[in-house]
């Protein structure tokens, strides 16, 4: 582009908020998390990490854009934000961006932010963001495909993209579709419009292997011609309770063949909801099944991965729920490992007994109802680490587990940390010394995140839906806003 150099805001104000989640969003947990301010220096490289917005800042300087580093604040799942932290940290967006004086905007947001008094955040960040540069700048975000849309989410912004892959290693790849789109715009080259279309509410499903593999290689297809310049397929948010939950399809097009847009919409809503429809059953088998299933694979060199998806801290779960881990127990599991569960409490005091001890432990199920009851246990404590650190969504060994433990109850090894967060790797059971390999039932608290990294060891993979504020069953969640579709 010839003429003055562009100016391009990046900024990041993103949450998924579990409505039904024991653990409140404050302040303290942002600062713990991410929460870069614009123009200071010392959480800048922090923020660079995080996926999308470092992805974006590079994308801008590579290409010799002046690019402002705006607001980056995110923090782990949890329960709806108290109104005074969401207005702090969106007036802080918006102030960034009024200093700024861009002439494109690029923002990392979620899609699934709720706040007190505030159902639809990324639509109220979306408006004011619009009120504020006025109806020609060039706005555009990025959004987690687990994001619920909204017409004022569409109305207000240029352009809107969806990751298209779960587990999410698309962002880079997205957000920089995202900034071509906005550029071209700036340029007018484009007037991008978008169509969308509500699907049904659906749990995670997996974009890795069967047919949600082969739905998102099609939703490729549809993009760079016919006028569509990019095409989303939001999974939605299920514990994340609003009216507008659900799924969406969402079509960006440069208005030559709206009616074709219009079909691709439908087009793409229908094919969802049979492929999602096939793949739900398979997550709905309850903790006694799924332990028996382990049992009947005994013949297997390789452990059986079980995933506790229901008490997925990445999904907003407290992370300390006891119920397969008491299953184990009463079954009399042998060779077992499991991990990682959220209580600092007990980590200190195991740490503070040391490697060696035995001692009666409290473990987990402090939070609240839908962790269960806590366990207690005559606990052997064979490891003690502060500076363990686990694979991340990148692959790369960042993501610390603080003051980790791993004890021995009978057959059954537990990791008990003090860092709230799901099992990305195996790194979380090696790096206390625990040989997966010699283990033939691990259970991880994760969702779907956690395959990557276990698939090349593990003999079965199964996911199993324990009671939790993550359960599948949404027909047990205590639901006040949610509108199944007709
Ligand atoms: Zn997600």
């Amino acid at each position: 582009m010839s003429g003055p150099r562009l100016r391009v805001f990046v900024g990041s104000l993103s949450h998924e908020t579990n409505s039904f989640s024991p653990i409140p969003t404050s302040l303290r947990a942002f600062e713990a998390d991410i929460l870069h301010r614009q123009g200071d220096a010392r959480t800048l490289s922090q923020a660079l990490t995080f996926p999308a917005y470092g992805d974006a800042v590079e994308l801008g300087e590579a290409r010799g854009h002046e690019v402002v580093a705006g607001l980056c604040a995110w923090t782990q799942p949890s329960g709806p934000l108290p109104r005074p932290v969401y207005e702090r940290l969106r007036s802080e967006l918006l102030e960034g961006i009024a200093a700024a004086r861009p002439d494109l905007i690029v923002l990392v947001l979620h899609g699934a932010m709720m706040a007190e008094g505030y159902d639809d955040c990324e639509g109220d960040i979306l408006a004011q963001v619009r009120d504020l540069v006025g109806a020609d700048m060039p706005v555009g975000a990025v959004l987690d495909l687990h994001g619920n849309v909204t017409a004022q989410m569409i109305d207000s912004a240029t352009v809107l993209i969806g990751c298209k892959q779960y587990p999410h290693t698309d962002y880079r790849d997205r957000v920089g579709e995202l900034y071509d789109l906005l550029e071209r715009t700036r340029r007018d080259e484009i007037a991008p419009r978008t169509v969308y279309r509500r699907g049904p509410v659906v749990g995670p499903i997996g974009t890795t292997e069967g047919p949600m593999q082969t739905f998102v290689e099609g939703l490729f297809g549809h993009e760079g011609r016919d006028g569509v310049l990019s095409v989303s397929m939001m999974h939605g948010f299920p514990w994340s309770d609003s009216t507008h939950t659900g799924s969406a399809s969402l079509v960006v097009h440069d208005g030559s063949q709206p009616d074709l847009a219009d079909a691709t919409a439908d087009e793409m809503v229908r094919g969802f909801a049979e492929v999602s429809s096939g793949t739900a059953a398979g997550r709905m088998r309850g903790v006694e099944d799924v332990l028996a299933e382990a049992d009947q694979q005994l013949a297997n060199d390789r452990p059986i991965v079980i995933a506790d998806g229901a008490d997925n801290p990445g999904g907003g779960a407290a992370c300390d729920s006891t119920f397969i881990l008491r299953a184990l127990i009463e079954r009399g599991q042998t060779d077992a490992a499991l991990g990682m569960i959220w209580d600092p409490q007990a980590a200190l005091i195991a740490a503070d007994a040391g490697v060696g001890a035995h001692i009666p432990l409290r473990i987990g199920g402090k939070i609240g109802p839908m962790s269960g009851l806590p366990v207690d246990a005559e606990v052997e404590v064979i490891a003690v680490r502060e500076d363990g650190l686990q694979r991340g969504l990148t692959g790369k060994l960042s993501e610390p587990l603080g003051l980790a433990v791993a004890v021995r109850i009978g057959g059954i090894d537990v990791i008990i940390n003090s860092i709230r967060q799901q099992v990305f790797s195996p790194e979380c059971f090696t790096a206390m010394g625990i040989d997966l390999s010699e283990k033939r039932v691990v259970v991880v608290k994760s969702t779907q995140h956690f395959q990557a990294a276990f698939a090349p060891m593990a003999a079965a993979m199964i996911y199993c839906n324990a009671p939790g504020s993550l359960n599948m069953d949404l027909s047990t969640l205590p639901y006040r806003n949610l509108i199944l579709p007709a």
